[in-house]
């Protein structure tokens, strides 16, 4: 049987980029730009003043002291209707356009308004202005048809980028992001808005691992419940193998109506591995098919939750990590000591459910948690960490230093 590292490195080895996937802007936080950004504007798009106060000419003010006539209003949004010409001011708002003939905007703090009967004026307080103060050229920014942004497959995009992208014009953008199919497999299994008959449960899973989906940054697609039936599930799973990755939860054990590796093969689907030797996890099955000149990397995750979110973390985060473009995609554990002694049984690798704490000195501490098993979800609620028990029976000491994996 596989080892963790070996069967995540078997895993990554599978992982080929996809093409760039076009996302809504306002979805595009944290994934990787895939395609070169150019600007379709100038920004600014006209000369604009940077402050509240009067465009003039700068030579019209000899002295301080000088009135001139005011001639118009203009805020941000509005386009100047009049030319300043010696001894004009146009009263401008930020943002606005400078009018045609103004070289200079003073800002307001720097003047006194006299209102006239017939006319109004200003009073520039101070000389000499200086030509071209105050005021932003057009394009100074960007030019129409600068390159902005490139692609950077190794780079996320921050709020600054995304506000960037709308500057120039983009609502739509194209990224690396993986998508990746949710199928939940099990004729006991009923939706969360139903209460379950007899021999039912309710699918966590499903909407479990599309959060994690999300949570990794992949685009997740819900396919619901599958039956154990190869008509169902191969209905289903060939709808998934449009995805990047399928993952399924359930039926890759040894019971009868375990068909998901049959029915895998039948879409053809190959096996790359079956069983890791951890604990709770073992029946993973990992395999890859051809579907769109893409490699499509397929998940069959053990049934119970708590395998089920063992191997997402363990070994489907790091896949979509990896098609999101990310470098280290393999979660590192953490050194923490043992708060309490912990009996370690059998021959496979345990990751138990455990609670991190810090000490006031920065010592971490590991509490691993009361549970009672793979299907025991419900303590998970309370576990930040896996704490992780080599294969070997051993007892581990209050006070020992032990690996763990953060949640
Ligand atoms: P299986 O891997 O299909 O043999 O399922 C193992 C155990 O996990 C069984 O007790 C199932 O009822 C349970 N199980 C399977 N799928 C789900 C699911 N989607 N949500 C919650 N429990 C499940
Ligand atoms: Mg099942």
């Amino acid at each position: 049987m596989l080892s963790v590292e070996e069967a995540q490195q078997r895993i990554l080895g599978e992982v080929k980029i996809p093409p760039p996937r076009a996302v809504p802007l306002a979805d595009a936080l944290g994934l990787a730009l895939d395609e070169n950004v150019a600007s379709d504007i100038d920004s600014p798009p006209h000369d604009k003043s940077i402050v509240d106060g009067y465009a003039l000419i700068a030579s019209s003010v000899t002295a301080s002291q000088t009135e001139l006539r005011v001639i118009e209003e203009v805020t941000a949004g509005q386009v100047p209707t009049m030319a300043v010409e010696p001894g004009m001011a146009t009263r401008i708002m930020t943002g606005a356009p400078v009018p045609q003939g103004a070289d200079a905007v003073v800002m307001v703090e720097k003047t006194i308004s006299i209102e006239g009967v017939s006319e109004a004026r200003v009073r520039i307080l101070e000389a000499p202005v200086k030509p071209g103060q105050n005021i932003v050229r057009r394009g100074a920014s960007m030019r129409r048809g600068d390159e902005v942004l490139t692609a950077d497959l190794h780079r996320r995009l921050r709020p600054i980028e995304i506000g960037l992208l709308a500057e120039v014009g983009r609502a739509t953008v194209e990224v690396l992001q993986p998508t990746a199919a949710v199928l939940a497999t099990g004729n006991e299994l009923v939706p969360a808005n139903q209460v379950p008959g007899p021999g039912q449960i309710r699918n966590s899973n499903g909407p479990m691992l599309v959060a994690f989906v999300r949570d990794a940054g992949a685009a997740p697609i819900d396919l619901g419940i599958a039956r154990d039936t190869h008509a169902d599930l191969r209905t289903k799973i060939e709808q998934g193998l449009n995805s990047d990755v399928l993952i399924l939860s359930g039926g890759v054990s040894a019971g009868v109506l375990d068909l998901v590796p049959q029915v895998l093969s039948e879409c053809g689907v190959h096996e790359v591995f079956h069983k890791v030797n951890l604990k709770p996890g073992k029946p993973l099955w990992f395999g890859t098919c051809q579907r769109d000149s893409q490699n499509r990397l397929v998940f069959g995750l053990p049934g119970n939750p708590v395998s089920s979110l063992v191997c997402f973390e363990l070994f489907v985060r790091p896949a979509l990590k990896k098609l999101a473009g990310h470098r280290d995609c393999i979660p590192v554990p953490i050194q923490a000591t043992l708060t309490k002694e912990h009996q370690q049984r059998g021959q496979r690798g345990t990751y138990w459910p455990s609670q991190m704490e810090t000490n006031a000195d920065g010592t971490r501490l590991v509490t691993p948690l009361p549970w009672k098993g793979s299907g025991d979800l419900r303590s998970l609620a309370n576990a930040d960490a896996l704490a992780i028990f080599p294969p070997g029976e051993r007892q581990y000491q209050l006070g020992e230093t032990i690996s763990v994996l953060l949640l």
